[in-house]
């Protein structure tokens, strides 16, 4: 007997392909028939999806949930989403490698919140995962601001050549125990003080592995292009698949400029070089509010478009644009970012920035190798960008249905098994008979994400069910607590006894 039935349900099976009506059994945690209606054995668990889509379960390739597997195990803000993997370590900041006695998550600022313990690499930390079962699966890049801070701290310099060396065995042990690539994340300490070549280097690394880089760029506003061209070169020079993550161009005078981007991308594509991308679906930004200003000269104008999200310093402040603070405490704008800034733990704000044009994440999304990434920040005190929520049912509710951006099998490609066969997930990513059952039943005319920036932390609703390694994970609304989530290694299935 079956474990568990889907009926009557419209299948899309992440290739592309249009819908199809039939059942879908699972058994021993793979998807055992995908079968014309009607043609299902019995089964312990059924569910009649009323002609529902039945989909591979979402996976979110741009994640910063690292620490988040630790503190938040059942991982229902991806789950409620229909995501059934993940993947960490984005923007050059990753679990592992860790140094207990090293606080090196602290140059990450928020986003690698949670992690504690004692792992040193990669396979510490999948088994510390494992430990507390977690509710989805995940994919683990190795971040070069940690391991670059691991090695060389702070310092504002270039490594020597036994410093290089070390990074790339960081990279290589990482790779060797399941990592699917590199990370950078050009923008932030330490990364920003590396140049060119030393990112080339470390990349490399994973060549031996055919792994990826991914990155995110020097630069994303007034020299985007430059950026661009420089993430090609060190992928070029490297020898590997580069992935650019969260596309877009920041800052009204920049608008637009992802048009001239992503023609550089089809250029390289042209040429032979292998390139993709994710796009989060929303205008604004959000990261870690220090890293965003000069305390010496601060950017008025950007810090117009600024809304605190979370704010260990002043709470009553989340929520609210740096604007109205400023008319509330009869202070300049200018004051009240230093006023944050310089407060104890005023490092540790994360902030939400409006910085996107609308039109440009609809060039995004037409783009055929656009994936999707979240890039949430798991904080889950005051109130973070509504991306970590919503991220997956908006792209199928605003981008699908009502703006006609994509089709709907297009977009279930691009959220499954465009990202798993990137990024390494095997046999997951497609409804395929053998493959894992991942899988996720939602309502195309009503699935929407109803995250807002006022009230970021609510679920999605048309979500009907969500099965996570053959594991019914979401059913109706409720969260089961099964804990079926697996630590996922590059082309090579799972780590660990699951
Ligand atoms: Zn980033």
């Amino acid at each position: 007997m079956l474990d568990l039935a889907f009926r009557n349900v419209e299948i899309l099976d992440g290739t592309g392909a249009v819908a199809f009506r039939g059942d879908v059994g699972i058994q021993d945690g793979r998807i055992a028939a995908v079968v014309e209606e009607g043609a299902l054995g019995a089964a312990h668990t059924e569910i009649d999806g009323d002609g529902a889509c039945l989909a591979p379960g979402f996976i979110d390739t741009h994640a910063h949930d690292d620490g988040a597997f630790l503190r938040h195990p059942d991982m229902g803000f991806k789950l409620a989403q229909g995501v059934t993997s993940v993947v960490s370590g984005n923007c050059g900041f990753s679990a592992a490698p860790a140094d207990p006695s090293v606080n090196a998550t602290s140059a990450s600022g928020g986003i690698l919140a949670g992690l504690t313990g004692d792992f040193t690499d990669l396979a510490g930390y999948f088994d510390l995962v494992l430990a507390g079962k977690p509710a989805i699966n995940n994919m683990m890049l190795v971040g070069h601001n940690t391991i670059r801070t691991l090695t060389m701290g702070m310092d504002k310099r270039e490594p020597t050549a036994a410093e290089l060396a070390t990074m790339r065995g960081h990279v290589e042990l990482a790779m060797e125990q399941g990592a699917c690539g590199f990370s950078s994340g050009l923008i932030y300490r330490p990364g920003r003080y590396s140049l060119t070549a030393e990112v080339a280097e470390i990349a490399a690394a994973v060549a031996p592995f055919d792994g990826l880089y991914a990155t995110h760029m020097r630069n994303e506003g007034d020299r985007l292009l430059e950026a661009v061209d420089e993430s090609l070169s060190i992928a070029q020079d490297a020898g590997v698949h580069l992935h650019i993550s969260h596309h877009k161009s920041a800052g009204k005078p920049n608008w637009g400029k992802v048009g001239e981007s992503l023609a550089k991308v089809d250029a390289a594509l042209q040429a032979g070089q292998r390139v993709t991308l994710d796009v989060y679906p929303y205008t604004a930004g959000s990261g870690r509010m220090i890293e965003y200003f000069n305390l010496d000269r601060i950017n008025t104008a950007f810090a117009e478009v600024v809304r605190i999200a979370g704010c260990p310093a002043f709470r009553e402040f989340e929520g609210k644009m740096v604007t109205e603070i400023a008319v509330e405490r009869g202070i300049s704008i200018d004051d009240v970012v230093r006023l944050i800034l310089t407060a104890e733990k005023g490092e540790r704000t994360i902030c939400i920035h409006f910085i996107i044009d609308e039109a440009d994440i609809e060039t995004n999304l037409a783009h055929v190798d656009m994936m999707v990434g979240s890039d949430g920040i798991p904080d889950l005190r005051g109130r973070p960008h509504p991306r970590l929520f919503g991220t997956f049912p908006r792209v199928l509710s605003r981008y699908v249905r009502e703006r006609g951006v994509l089709s709907l099998p297009e977009a279930v490609r691009r959220m499954t098994s465009l990202s798993a066969r990137t990024f390494g997930l095997t046999e997951r990513g497609e409804v395929r008979e053998g493959w894992y059952a991942d899988l996720v039943l939602f309502e195309p005319s009503t699935i929407t994400d109803e995250a807002s920036y006022d009230d970021p932390k609510r679920e999605p609703t048309g979500v009907r069910a969500v099965v996570v390694n053959g594991q019914l994970a979401l059913h109706e609304g409720q969260h089961r607590g099964v804990g079926s989530g697996a630590m996922l290694r590059y082309r090579q299935g799972m780590h660990g006894t699951r």
